[in-house]
């Protein structure tokens, strides 16, 4: 089955209002028809952001959300029904960093993609192996142990494991991400070899449609090589997706000739 390729730019904590809005008309100025294009900015702009991009062709994403399905005392948090409210299509769930540094667990990302998914959001969930755990040997290991947390969850829940075809894989070495330091074509192609394979032994057809990102100093000068592999559908973009021209280079590398 063929993919349509998907172009993520997660925003980070980087943003304002009138950066904003230059990058995003930067963005629709240009913007290569074919791959499905997403933005993930700061939840504070969403809102705005969902405004201007209503009827275009930029899919809105947040980068987190809240595990919890129902409103309550969740200080700082915020709902998937929320995002939905204020234009979001995606959220990504799982980033490393917000592994790293705000103690996200595999159950816990297993959580907030079921959220998501009950809410109509399109999770991008994120994996990913350590450099320490590639140089271990644990590559394979590391990112099955990730997946499977949610493979579960979706297996038991109320939709089942067809919820994943709703779903969209970011793999995403953390060796490679912000460092300029990318997999080579031939790393990613084997890890979203072994996750489509880890899917195909729950349901083929899903594994044959589900779409699996590279993420890691994704770059105008890498991209093309690296989302020409089979198994590469596509690319979640961090540095490179503030810079309109950058980010565009980018979705133009994902078109499928
Ligand atoms: C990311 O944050 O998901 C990412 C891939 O960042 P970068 O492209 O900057 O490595």
């Amino acid at each position: 089955m063929k993919r349509t390729p998907m172009v993520a730019g997660n925003w980070k904590m980087h943003g304002s209002r009138v950066a904003n809005a230059e990058l995003i008309a930067g963005v629709r100025a240009a913007l290569p028809r074919g791959p499905e294009v997403v933005v993930c900015p700061p939840y504070v702009y969403l809102a705005e952001l969902g405004e201007r991009l209503a009827g275009s062709a930029i899919g809105l994403g947040a980068q987190d959300v809240c595990a919890e399905t129902k409103q309550g005392a969740y200080t700082g948090e915020v709902g998937a029904d929320m995002l939905r409210e204020v234009g979001c299509s995606h959220v990504i769930v799982g980033h490393s960093e917000r592994r790293a540094l705000y103690g996200d667990t595999d159950v816990g990302v297993a959580r907030k993609t079921l959220a998501a998914l009950a809410a109509g959001l399109v999770p991008i969930v994120c994996v990913g192996e350590r450099l320490e755990e590639r140089d271990a040997g644990q590559t394979h290991a590391v990112v099955a142990g990730q997946l499977e947390a949610v493979l579960q969850a979706l297996a038991g829940s109320a939709q089942g494991l067809a919820s994943l075809g709703r779903c969209v894989i970011a793999y995403e070495p953390v060796w490679a991400i912000g460092t300029g330091r990318t997999a080579t074509p031939a790393q990613a192609q084997d890890v979203h070899a072994f996750i489509r394979g880890r899917i195909a032994a729950r349901d083929a057809n899903i594994a044959g449609s589900v779409r699996v990102l590279y993420g890691g100093s994704v770059k105008p000068g890498n991209a093309r090589e690296l989302f020409a592999m089979a198994d590469v559908d596509g690319g979640l973009i961090g540095g490179a997706s503030l810079k309109a021209d950058e980010f565009v280079a980018i979705v133009a590398a994902a078109v499928v000739e």
